[in-house]
């Protein structure tokens, strides 16, 4: 599933391509991709042009010339790819359909534009999706109004983040990390990785945690993150990002994905454990439950 490394990968790259853009059609292939009737959708999107691009957490947001936005949430399986005669930029869920011949039955959304290149929403899965909203709407939206605070934020101190785990406080850390309106942006392969990297298990409950363990997981947790961008967010397999450098995170996590594989520190063998329901990797040696 993307995450906040994955769709600022996104972010970064979309704004090289599709600033100054005007769209001059869309094709919806799947309703509840982009859940309008198409006269709505060709009044407010097309001649509209694409002015500026930001992220919030784990959503995109195209800010459009007419005052109207375009979001795109991921979700689990989406993508979005630009094609132009000359140049290709693709990022999200890593499968063939970043580098494959587009349109492919994964793609529910075409955006063309008046160059003749094309941004492609795939979503294999269709739990994504896209939505449009003028200014107003999206200042009450309340999927954003209710996101905890951005980690890479120059104001995300320390105290801060203690600030937000204090919030909930009698909680296990890991479903505390993956709330959205705790700390914006966390999915399953960061939290494993910034939990393993300050020896922390993740059903630890937060009262228990020291001030130094507290820091040592803030300090980890921005490492992961920024090292997952410089490296273009992480892969399974095909991942793509600005002119088809696969993303490399995978490669050297230390723990997702790595059952059976030796911890990096003291060679026991990772496991594989269900937490809120979520399958999560950890080194059973490094991250032991406090007594
Ligand atoms: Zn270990």
């Amino acid at each position: 599933m993307p995450e906040l490394p994955e769709v600022e990968t996104i972010n970064r790259g979309m704004k090289k391509y599709l600033i100054g853009k005007v769209i001059s059609k869309v094709e919806v292939d799947w309703f509840k991709s982009l859940a309008y009737d198409q006269k709505f959708i060709n009044k407010h999107l097309i001649n509209a042009r694409i002015d500026s691009i930001d992220r919030r957490g784990k959503v995109l947001i195209i800010s459009l010339s007419n005052n109207f936005n375009l979001l795109f949430h991921l979700k689990m399986t989406g993508q979005l790819v630009y094609k132009s005669d000359k140049e290709r930029f693709g990022a999200g869920h890593p499968s063939d359909s970043l580098i494959n011949k587009l349109p492919d039955k994964s793609t529910r959304i075409i955006f063309y534009f008046n160059d003749n290149s094309k941004l492609f929403f795939n979503d294999q899965r269709k739990f994504g999706w896209a939505k449009i909203l003028d200014q107003e709407s999206l200042k009450e939206f309340e999927y954003l109004n209710k996101l905890g605070p951005e980690p890479l934020d120059k104001d995300f101190s320390l105290k801060i983040f203690k600030a937000r785990l204090d919030l909930r406080k009698n909680s296990k850390i890991k479903s505390v990390l993956l709330d959205q309106s705790i700390i914006a942006g966390l999915g399953n392969i960061y939290t494993d990785e910034s939990l393993w990297m300050a020896k922390i298990h993740p059903l630890e409950v937060i009262n228990k945690l020291s001030q130094s363990r507290i820091q040592k997981l803030y300090e980890s947790m921005l490492e992961v993150l920024n090292l997952s961008i410089s490296r273009g967010g992480s892969s399974d397999r095909n991942y793509i990002d600005i002119v088809g450098k696969k993303g490399t995170y995978i490669d050297f996590a230390n723990v997702y994905k790595k059952a059976g594989m030796p911890c990096k520190r003291c060679s026991t063998n990772i496991i594989r454990i269900k937490v809120a329901s979520r399958g999560t990797h950890i080194c059973p040696k490094c991250q032991k439950l406090l007594k």
